[in-house]
């Protein structure tokens, strides 16, 4: 049996006709920029997100950067972020001319630790962005209540964690704004790059707020040709909203079946060579991706390789040891349960579509693996 590490194919067999119904819309129309599709499918993201106000962007880097300008950051400031998390995050940060800051996360959770972040915090400190990783909430209510005892700005990374919920609340509603990304391989995936940013009902002026994240995604024109701000060009175009408003109500469906896919490894795997994740009571979890740990990460993934079983390490590097944050000049060791978790972490199989067949061969595999 063959176990790719994710496909698409099942959903676009599902929506087959729904797809190619959204293309020939838009095709019809001959419109691609800026449209009724954008504005319906806004209306229908800020609605799951339970938020007023939701941006469609070209991506979910500029999703999360495009808040961050909006709110003023730039040179000087800091900005708290995990030290594990897809290097997107901290670029959102880098491209405002501000420094991120790394927080190491939760060995348990594999998110920021709350308890720490209060050390990290200085006089340039300005935002907490919590990244709910792999799919799995932040503990919110710690984060929430130390960004209002030091009065900072909170902006979510939801690239990984479309329609998860803390406490019931589901995430992107928390902060003064969230960035989600919709490259294909996320939850909720376009045919191509997309993102959006959505506006919370934290901050003072969310409509504000939302009105100038539009106008930077747009050259800075608050109408046309008045530029107010040196924006940027990041605008959700028609073609991809129109295929995320044919998938956007099957999003839960899609996450219920990956909670089953989830729920059979947890009961499943028992390798005492293998650390499963764990799931906190507060935590309604979407597993973008199903992440175990393990000392012998790479003969593992070999051993399942050999079974034709795909898998995948996030990530592999920490970022403090990427070349591109050379400059920091974070060493080796510094921060060291990102650098476990870079050297022991292995992402099994988890898509929609993939069959119990398939998670109990997966299961077996690992299980089998002395
Ligand atoms: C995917 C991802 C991003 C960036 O999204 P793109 O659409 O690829 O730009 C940001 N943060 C995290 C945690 C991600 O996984």
């Amino acid at each position: 049996m063959k176990v790719p590490f994710v496909t698409f194919k099942e959903i676009e067999k599902e929506l087959d006709g729904a797809l190619r119904g959204a293309f020939e819309r838009v095709y019809e129309a001959s419109w691609y920029i800026g449209g009724r599709e954008d504005a319906a499918f806004e209306e229908a993201f800020a609605k799951y997100c339970n938020v007023s106000y939701c941006i469609g962007t070209g991506n979910g880097l500029d999703a999360l950067m495009l808040p961050l300008k909006a709110l003023g950051i730039g040179e000087g400031d800091e900005v708290i972020i995990p030290s594990n998390t897809f290097i997107a995050t901290a670029l959102a940060v880098s491209y405002t001319g501000a420094t991120p800051v790394f927080v190491e996360p939760d060995i348990n959770t594999y998110n920021i630790d709350p308890s720490l972040i209060e050390a990290a915090i200085t006089d340039k400190t300005k935002v907490i962005m919590p990244v709910h990783l792999y799919g799995q909430p932040c503990d919110m209510d710690v984060v929430m209540a130390i960004a209002d005892k030091y009065n900072l700005y909170v902006v979510e990374d939801c690239a990984q964690a479309h329609g998860a919920r803390y406490k019931g609340q589901v995430v992107g509603s928390f902060g003064d704004a969230a960035g989600f990304s919709f490259y294909p391989g996320k939850n909720l995936g376009a045919l191509g790059d997309a993102g959006a940013t959505v506006v919370g009902s934290r901050n003072a002026d969310p409509k504000a707020l939302a009105d100038k994240i539009r106008a930077l995604g747009n050259y800075g024109c608050d109408y046309k040709y008045h530029h107010i701000y040196a924006g940027f060009n990041s605008r959700l175009d028609e073609m991809q909203a129109a295929f995320l408003s044919a998938k956007l109500p099957e999003l839960d469906r899609m996450n219920a079946r990956r909670r089953q896919i989830a729920d059979m490894y947890l009961a499943g795997i028992k390798n005492d060579r293998v650390i499963m994740p764990t799931v906190p009571d507060y935590a309604e979890v979407v597993w973008h991706i199903f992440a175990i740990r393990c000392d012998d990460r790479d003969e593992l993934a070999q051993y399942l390789e050999d079974k034709d079983i795909a898998t995948n390490m996030h990530y592999p590097t920490p970022m403090h040891l990427q070349g591109a944050y050379e400059n920091l000049q974070i060493p080796k060791g510094t921060l060291p349960v990102a650098e476990e978790i870079s050297l022991t972490e292995l992402s099994l199989p988890m898509y929609y579509g993939m069959t119990d067949e398939q998670v109990t061969y997966v299961i077996d595999a690992i299980n089998s693996w002395k």
